[in-house]
């Protein structure tokens, strides 16, 4: 039985663990199926705060950890596969063993929606990103490549002409799901160009490790062609991790939990923190932030429970 169970431990959860175990809380952090989160997909970070020479984000996720082991938080390799919130203690099934807890914190995340392409998936942070905002700044004058059809592909594409000498937008279809604004907006910029239909065959050079080229077709007629690009950004849409507590937490249509003011849930003694719930932000410092707030709050939510009536 614990006070305090961290589910997550990208920069959200690992924020938490500090909080909480700085608080005494000794809170237990599950790690979750992408340990440290989506700082752990990317290279050089240059936008958190305090590091003037930038930070590789595997590094400054791992010291988060360390930091907050220090102060006593315990760290779990596993993912919650089921969950029971309707009473207290919270139950959790961890890869088949059940943990009990008094308080929870949900940092379960979002994990960006890939092709689900081989060589997409070796040269994630190396070339290949699903975060404009990140990792934009990498590719100044080079060839730049963003695949989506949504409000996002259109909003990161439109960020990266910043950047880029040249932005392709490619889709898999002629229509676009981004609302009109942002489509207008995009294809009034004359930086970008549209390929559409067409869809990504594959990504080069796994085996220089960094990115030259990506195959296209079209899907209406299976023409196939090769375009050179340094910078692969995928803006397809992001999945949150949620599913084991549907039905538990309120969620809203697609999937994130709703909050109920600070770091509140529809369920008392259950937090939130992160990219679970903020579909906006989804930088490292905002989910750190969020961290925070849910280790105060998971910490006044015990204090007043343990107030003599
Ligand atoms: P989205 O609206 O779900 O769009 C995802 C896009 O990716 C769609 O065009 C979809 O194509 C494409 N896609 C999905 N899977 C694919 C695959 N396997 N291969 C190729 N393409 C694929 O996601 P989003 O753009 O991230 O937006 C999410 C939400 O946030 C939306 O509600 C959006 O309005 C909002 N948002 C708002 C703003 C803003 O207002 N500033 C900015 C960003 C996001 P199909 O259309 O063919 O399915």
């Amino acid at each position: 039985m614990r006070n305090l169970v961290i589910i997550g431990s990208g920069c959200a959860g690992n924020t938490a663990a500090i909080y909480a175990a700085r608080a005494n809380l000794q809170p237990l952090v599950i790690a979750g199926h992408e340990p440290g989160g989506q700082l752990s997909l990317t290279t050089l970070v240059e936008n958190f705060p305090g590091f003037p020479e930038g930070i590789d984000g595997p590094v400054l996720v791992d010291n988060m950890k360390k930091q907050a082991e220090k102060f006593g938080a315990e760290y779990q390799h596993g993912t919650v596969i089921e969950a029971d919130l309707s009473r207290r203690p919270f139950r959790l099934n961890v890869d088949g063993d059940w943990v009990e807890t008094s308080v929870l914190i949900v940092a379960s995340g979002a994990s960006a929606r890939w092709l689900g392409l081989e060589s997409e998936k070796k040269l994630v942070g190396h070339g290949v990103s699903s975060c404009a905002t990140c990792d934009g700044f990498f590719y100044r004058d080079k060839k730049i490549m963003v695949i989506g059809g949504g409000d996002s592909a259109m909003e990161e594409a439109n960020f990266l002409t910043r950047f880029g000498s040249e932005v392709a937008l490619v889709h898999r279809r002629n229509e676009f799901r981004a609302s009109k604004i942002m489509l207008d907006r995009a294809r009034a910029n004359p930086k970008i160009k549209f390929i559409a239909p067409a869809v990504v065959d594959d990504i080069f050079d796994a085996d220089k490790g960094y990115v030259t080229a990506v195959k296209l077709r079209r899907p209406d007629t299976g023409e196939t062609w090769i375009r050179d690009v340094d910078g692969f950004f995928v803006a397809i849409g992001h999945i949150p991790n949620t599913a084991v507590f549907r039905g538990q937490i309120e969620l809203d249509e697609e999937g994130y939990i709703v909050s109920k003011g600070g770091a509140k849930t529809s369920v008392p003694g259950v937090f939130h923190a992160g990219d679970v719930q903020d579909r906006n932000y989804r930088q490292a410092i905002t989910a750190a932030g969020a961290g925070c707030m849910a280790a105060i709050e998971a910490e006044r939510f015990l204090e007043l429970e343990h107030l003599p009536a």
